[in-house]
């Protein structure tokens, strides 16, 4: 679903005359839809297709329609995500209380109610512990 002008100007801070000056084309980067695993995982598999292939071979069909510098960027965001997923902390989210995994598309801190509800106790036993409140109430 694309934005009005009016509401892009909203969130930006910006005239509606700035997000009319602006190019379509940066705008459209604002309204690509968020992808799907399937979507990713088909356009891999057909990434990993093309490696059948000698790299002489795709250099030659490619050389007269694609720049060299596209394909290298594409490269190099790959491995900017390969390296994301091997930092564990960043892609898979543990628990604030016991470390065990989060499930994944939440931005939860707890694995669990009961963990939260730990983690709770043990932040209102800290704080009367050190008198700032009653823990009593
Ligand atoms: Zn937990």
């Amino acid at each position: 679903m694309g934005l009005s002008n009016r509401q892009i100007a909203d969130i930006l801070g910006v005239s509606e005359a700035t997000v009319k000056r602006i190019s379509g084309k940066t705008l459209k980067r604002f309204r690509t839809p968020p992808p799907t695993l399937q979507s990713i995982r088909r356009t891999l598999v057909r990434l990993n297709t093309v490696t059948r292939y000698s790299e002489e071979a795709i250099a030659k069909a490619l050389l007269p329609h694609v720049k060299a510098d596209q394909i290298q960027f594409l490269s190099e965001y790959l491995s900017d995500v390969a390296e994301l997923m091997r930092k564990d902390d960043v892609v898979v989210r543990r628990c604030a209380e016991c470390g065990d995994s989060i499930p994944s598309r939440t931005d939860a801190r707890y694995c669990s109610p009961r963990c939260r509800q730990r983690a709770y106790r043990k932040r209102v036993t800290a704080l009367a512990s050190s008198g700032e409140i009653d823990a009593s109430s």
